[in-house]
């Protein structure tokens, strides 16, 4: 069976946790979009670790990791990361597609000095290069996995693409060129690096699909960060949609049976865009010092999130353009110390109630609408099955079901593998 596990708001709803907590069933874990730019945290009996570009598989000892054609590949953010999870003594099967594109150190440099460039007007870019690095894959100059070991090729690759990067970073941006020899050299180190793992990766998915294996397809970031169907342009350069699983990881689109869309009991987003739902001041310094595990704060920035209620026209959205077969509410446990609970559950934009998500300039205009819901005010961390949830927290939980209109699986009540309350 192939599944999708896929973000169905701005990203960072928790589908680390579900990933490695689904992945146990799981002998293949693959990531298929993004890059090392946002981060899964994970928390289990080796510890804790912030996963950018490792496919969440690699805390079980038997099951291939695969890193699909549709990654952006950072051999640097793959080293580091391989080292934190190796030196928690934790060893791993990590497979690399001999066709995905490595994202290569002039792309983190454009990407900084081009938010530099847009001072007021930046997209709030993580600054890993991600914007560039597609750039050059759809501009088809970037460099797929098995050019590295053509040395030649590579070579006369390089001297052509770095004569018109380095007009740009001197005379558009006023900063040091780049001698193309010496990405060469280091390209050709990170070639050995990865020499072990490289393998043509979509053929090993296709023959797993025949042998009728389980496939988990771990989605980053989330729908309304999608490069097509988010709020652009404050999205992310890569699709996050469970329908670009089969095109990234190279199978059968038909095979995918089964997407949980990840959505948190409340909202958060990082970056600039429109969030409708958002809350501000003490309010939100309060939800923000209580979400997650340890805070809302960028798992790859350290960054303060942008915290809101839960948002049902955002998530409706977002779970039907995944293609949702059934959606995972996580931290339901943050907001046990809410009186009453705030959701949006409509947008007033130019005096009309809406319950579609709008396009980019409308969701700057709207105002939020806001159905109140009694709080439970008990902690309810401790609770291992669903019916034992205080009646208030199942009708939160119910209500919500009711407007996002797919079935709510699982409950997550707390960031450790075991909370989980199926339904
Ligand atoms: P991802 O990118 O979607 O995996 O999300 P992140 O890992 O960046 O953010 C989710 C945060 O919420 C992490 O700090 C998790 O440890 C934490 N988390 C996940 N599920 C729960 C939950 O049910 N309750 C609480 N309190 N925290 C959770």
């Amino acid at each position: 069976m192939v599944r999708a596990i896929v973000g169905a708001n701005w990203g960072d709803e928790g589908k680390g946790k579900i990933t490695d907590m689904c992945a146990e069933k799981a002998d293949i874990v693959v990531r298929f979009q993004g890059g090392a730019n946002a981060g899964h945290t994970i928390i289990n009996e080796h510890g804790r670790f912030a996963l950018h570009l490792l496919p969440s598989g690699v805390f079980h000892k038997n099951i291939t990791n695969v890193i699909a054609n549709g990654v952006a590949l950072d051999i640097n953010a793959l080293k580091s990361e391989m080292e934190a999870v190796k030196s928690a003594g934790v060893e791993f099967n990590l497979k690399i597609s001999d066709r995905v594109q490595v994202l290569m150190e002039h792309h983190v440099l454009l990407d900084t000095y081009e938010e530099e460039r847009l001072a007021d007007k930046k997209f709030g870019s993580t600054k890993s290069g991600i914007a560039p690095f597609f750039s050059d894959k759809y501009s088809k100059v970037g460099i797929q996995v098995w050019e590295l070991y053509n040395e030649e090729m590579l070579k006369e690759k390089l001297k052509g693409m770095y004569e018109k990067i380095n007009i740009s970073l001197k005379y558009l941006y006023n900063k040091p060129e780049i001698d193309y020899m010496q990405v060469y050299e280091k390209l050709r180190k990170d070639a050995e690096f990865i020499r072990p793992m490289v393998t043509d990766t979509a053929k090993l998915l296709r023959n797993a699909v025949k042998e009728g294996k389980n496939i988990l397809l771990e989605g980053q970031l989330g729908s309304l960060k999608d490069i097509d169907h988010g709020i652009y342009p404050y999205v992310t350069s890569s699709p996050t949609l469970a329908g670009y699983a089969a095109v990234g990881a190279g199978i059968p689109p038909y095979e995918i049976k089964n997407i949980i869309a990840v959505t948190k009991a409340y909202s958060s987003a990082v970056g600039e865009g429109p969030f409708v739902c958002e809350y501000f001041g003490d309010e939100a310094e309060e939800l923000r010092k209580r979400g997650g595990d340890k805070g809302e704060y960028g798992a790859k920035t350290g960054r303060p999130r942008r915290v809101g209620s839960f948002d049902t026209v955002a998530t409706r959205y977002g779970v039907e353009v995944q293609g949702a077969t059934e959606v995972c509410m996580t931290c339901l446990d943050v907001l046990s110390y809410l009186d009453t609970i705030k959701v949006c559950t409509g947008y007033e934009y130019e005096g009309k109630v809406y319950k579609d998500f709008l396009t980019t300039d409308k969701l700057y205009k709207s105002k939020p609408i806001f159905t109140e819901l009694e709080g439970w005010k008990e902690d309810i961390t401790k609770v291992t099955k669903y019916d034992d949830l205080p009646q208030k927290a199942k009708e939160y939980v119910e209500f919500i079901e009711k407007e996002i209109g797919v079935k709510i699986s699982m409950v997550s009540n707390g960031p450790e593998r075991e909370k989980i309350l199926y339904r």
